[in-house]
């Protein structure tokens, strides 16, 4: 999968695109990233990307222009691509879309900087507005890395089979049940001794329930959106009664 960033500070993406599994999946070619300094499009003698909001008001607002002809010199070969400017005011990002992302060929990721892109950028030129939630960061490029971190692992063969991602939280709607690693003692903690058994059913069915403990305890929200087994309600049944006895 190809990801286009169009940025005003592309160092600010090179030791993210060269360590770890990112690093590992660029350098095996299953993802392809190109940085495009918008700067490099300014006109002029002093290459100015922003200027001051027409009406007045507070900050500076990246020109179009730019941005425009940065958009335009990105390399588009055949196939699905899709241009997402981060914005605050976008739809907030989740597990769910980064699996519709990584079904496309290609990704353009537009940074914003300052007050935000020029009005005309959102409404002519991006296909999708994305926030990577309801806080306020000074620019879009920590976004364009939560985004392209999320897609890529999703990717085949970027994990590699024992780290596949259909565990993690979110991917069947539950948060994902806790980790233990050696030692088995920690700080007069032991690891919890269902995990020693070697018995794989007992061990599926502890982590199933811990996975659903965990996410009604601290995001029964997502419990009202996901459709369970029957397994899954009759555990949770048990949790909830076991919560009331409690109480
Ligand atoms: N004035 C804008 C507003 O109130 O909506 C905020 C601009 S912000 C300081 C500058 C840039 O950072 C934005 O154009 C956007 O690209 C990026 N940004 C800030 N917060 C973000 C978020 N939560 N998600 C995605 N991008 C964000």
């Amino acid at each position: 999968m190809k990801f286009d960033i169009l940025t005003l500070f592309p160092d600010l993406f090179h030791a993210f695109l060269q360590e770890s599994i990112l690093g590992r999946a660029v350098k095996r070619g299953l993802v392809d990233i190109k940085l495009t300094d918008i700067r490099s499009f300014a006109r002029g003698p002093h290459r100015v990307t922003d200027d001051r909001p027409y009406g007045g008001g507070n900050g500076m607002v990246m020109k179009p222009g730019p941005v425009y002809r940065a958009l335009q010199a990105v390399d588009r070969p055949k196939g699905k691509s899709l241009v997402v400017l981060l914005t605050p005011q976008g739809k907030t990002f989740e597990q769910s879309k980064a699996w519709e992302l990584s079904r496309l060929d290609q990704l353009i990721l537009i940074c914003g900087r300052y007050e935000g892109v020029d009005e005309r950028i959102r409404k002519g030129l991006a296909d999708m507005e994305l926030s990577i939630g309801d806080y306020v960061l000074s620019g879009g490029e920590l976004g364009a890395m939560v985004v392209i971190d999320a897609v890529s692992r999703l990717l085949p063969g970027v994990l590699g089979g024992e780290n596949s991602a259909t565990d993690d939280s979110f991917e069947d709607g539950l948060l994902e049940y806790p980790h233990y690693t050696r030692p088995q003692v920690f700080k007069g903690k032991n690891v919890p001794s269902v995990l020693l058994s070697g018995d794989h059913e007992k061990i599926r069915l502890w982590r199933r329930t811990e996975s659903l403990k965990r996410t009604l305890e601290r995001r029964p929200d997502l419990l009202k959106k996901t459709k369970l087994k029957q397994e899954d309600e009759a555990i949770l049944t048990k949790l909830l009664e076991t919560k009331k006895s409690k109480e």
